[in-house]
């Protein structure tokens, strides 16, 4: 049998979760919220299922959820949005990422990306007969270098996928950046894949530079988030796409055929803590704000060199002073004889990276961040 894609195993996070659990780690691997999601929204949930919102909802979304997303785009990013025509639900951001790459990119394709670059986007290109072309950034600043932006664009350049607030690194897009891809973006015929997922989630007063703040950037891009972040709730897989009508309408063509309509009880829940509980998503940078400092303020001690969070779940160590070993031998070390689960960075490049970083996810409790900081400041 010939793969399709040979080259790609199990992912780095469902790895590092079952290492985690087989040695009774403390997991500050994958990604995912240790705290609950908010009350309204598991009885609203509820509520749904059993009043028998149990059948196909529109394949574009609740409308009222729709036009919830659209009003939440207006209020943080003034976008003027149309909820019917621009907004579509998917099961998740993934879903959205797939199905935007599968509407653009076809044969022969260059999709520029950013390693590390979070791990769906690559097998995406692929299966829709793309390449990707891997622009690196490296620790500590992970800044991207525009100018090798530039260069890197030819006439097979279809699209750039962005990432910000950035998974891994807890980067985020400054305005100059936003400046630099909006002048390539118009000086050649390309399409912006903006990947938004933490876009509640920045800190120190930085505001997110959605693309859905600038109308001539929008025009080129699929934006899309994830409920998941946003409302503690990884495993219902919510997320959605904002892009103009023109694209939106491609997205939908695919769309339709992957899920054709993501569970309408979530749909109908999450409109009603958008609707009733916004604020929740006001809080949430001042919430993981604190838990970011209450980690790397634990860590201070410890011989890791912390790097800046400015956004994400995700704080980034170099364990230079602790090891010697590359950075998945030393996740593998840590999990094993010191009980902590983490994510090695070297897996989200194309080209062998040897800096030696590891990411912890801080979306825990205190207790909990407490505890791995205790270990931590041991090695
Ligand atoms: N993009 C990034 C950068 C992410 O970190 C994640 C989730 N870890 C996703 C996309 C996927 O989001 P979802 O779980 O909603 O599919
Ligand atoms: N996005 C999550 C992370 O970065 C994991 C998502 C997944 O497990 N696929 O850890």
């Amino acid at each position: 049998f010939e793969s399709k894609l040979p080259n790609l195993g199990t992912s780095i996070f469902s790895q590092m979760t079952t290492l985690a659990n087989q040695y009774e780690a403390i997991n500050l691997s994958q990604g995912f919220p240790e705290f609950d999601a908010p009350e309204l929204l598991k009885k609203q949930l509820n509520h749904y299922v059993l009043e028998g919102m149990n059948q196909y909802s529109p394949s574009s979304g609740v409308p009222r959820l729709q036009q919830q997303i659209a009003e939440l785009a207006q209020r943080k990013y003034g976008a003027e949005i149309n909820a019917d025509q621009q907004v579509t639900v998917t099961s998740g951001a993934t879903e959205a990422l797939f199905v935007a790459i599968q509407a653009i990119v076809r044969r022969g394709d260059e999709v520029i990306i950013f390693d590390p670059a979070y791990d769906s986007y690559q097998p995406a290109i692929e299966l829709a007969g793309g390449k990707s072309v891997n622009i690196a950034l490296h620790a500590p600043d992970y800044v991207i270098d525009w100018q090798a932006v530039a260069s890197a664009v030819n006439k097979n350049t279809r699209a750039i996928i962005i990432n910000t607030p950035h998974n891994p690194s807890g980067k985020t897009l400054k305005q100059q950046d936003i400046n630099a891809l909006k002048a390539i973006v118009s000086a050649h015929d390309l399409y912006v894949i903006s990947d938004e997922v933490y876009e509640h989630i920045t800190f120190d007063g930085q505001p997110h530079l959605s693309v859905l703040r600038d109308n001539a950037l929008f025009a080129k891009s699929f934006v899309i988030s994830s409920f998941g972040k946003t409302f503690h709730s990884t495993g219902w897989k919510m997320g959605y796409c904002i892009a103009p009508a023109s694209l939106a309408v491609e997205f939908r063509k695919i769309h339709q055929y992957v899920t054709f309509s993501s569970f309408t009880p979530a749909q109908h829940a999450l409109a009603d803590m958008l609707e009733q509980q916004g604020e929740h998503v006001d809080e949430l940078s001042e919430f993981y704000q604190q838990k970011r400092d209450v980690l790397s303020n634990a860590l201070k001690g410890s011989r890791f060199t912390i790097l800046p969070s400015e956004g994400t779940y995700f704080l980034l160590l170099d364990y230079s002073d602790v090891s010697e070993l590359n950075d998945v031998e030393f996740c593998q070390w840590l999990v094993e004889q010191a009980s902590v689960a983490a994510i090695p960075l070297s897996v989200f490049y194309q080209q062998p990276s040897h800096d030696k970083v590891i990411r912890l996810c801080f979306a825990k409790s205190d207790e909990t961040l407490l505890q791995a900081a205790e270990i931590l400041c041991q090695l």
